[in-house]
């Protein structure tokens, strides 16, 4: 018996069915778009791509409204494609990655940009930053097999209307079976990790009332309301 009621397991929505998607674990890839790393102050390189976590309670199904988080006066939007692991998996050959991933969704990697500036200037750990309540919105998990690709796809980001990220994932650094399998050398992965594979340039802030609408081509699409400061 546990001491209080178990925590409910997270979960996202899938395309096309009642049925949800468990979350284990929530991996995310730092800088995976030339551009956005070149925005963000850094030279793109080959070097091997680095990952960050959030909880996995942090997700949270589209459309949904999510609080202007604490601490931050600089919340800023990231529009990743996502991928759902349905199985598990260690030295996952890049040839296999296919085999291990059960679904693709878009979502949002919301950051609080303000504190992950001061983490990297103290050389601190990018935890406050991204992992907080509400930063994962997800749209809903479209099945790997009605999925047109997850090598080139349009992936886009609006707010109130308006252009703020377009790209294509085939500009990702790292693909997807190149970085879910450096990813399996580093941890064995099992079913329900998400891995959210980066954004492109454009990326900025939002501000209680604005209404963030997204999408990757083929895959899903999202809309996500900053509500008011909690
Ligand atoms: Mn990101």
């Amino acid at each position: 018996m546990y001491v209080f009621d178990a925590p409910v397991q997270p979960s996202l929505a899938v395309q096309g069915t009642n049925d949800r998607f468990p979350i284990r674990r929530i991996f995310c890839v730092g800088r995976n778009y030339e551009a956005h790393t070149r925005e963000m102050g850094k030279d793109p390189t080959r070097e091997a791509p680095f990952f960050f976590t959030k909880p996995a309670d942090a997700a949270l199904d589209t459309p949904c409204t999510i609080a202007y988080p604490k601490l931050t006066n600089n919340l800023h939007h990231e529009i990743e494609l996502v991928i759902a692991i349905g199985k598990g998996g260690s030295e996952i050959a890049e040839a296999d990655v296919m085999d291990h991933v059960w679904g693709a969704a878009v979502g949002l990697d919301m950051t609080r940009r303000d504190l992950q500036g001061e983490a990297k200037t103290m050389g601190r750990p990018w935890d406050w930053g991204k992992a907080f309540d509400q930063s994962a919105p997800i749209g809903a998990i479209k099945p790997i097999a009605d999925v047109p690709s997850v090598e080139t796809a349009r992936i886009w980001l609006a707010v109130n209307g308006e252009i703020r990220q377009d790209a294509d994932i085939a500009d990702l650094i790292w693909s997807v079976r190149e970085h879910v399998s450096i990813l399996s050398h580093a941890m064995t992965l099992a079913p329900g990790d998400i891995i959210m594979t980066g954004t492109p340039a454009g990326v900025g802030a939002v501000v209680s009332g604005d209404v963030i609408t997204g999408g990757v081509e083929g895959i899903g699409e999202l809309e996500v309301t900053i509500g008011p400061r909690t």
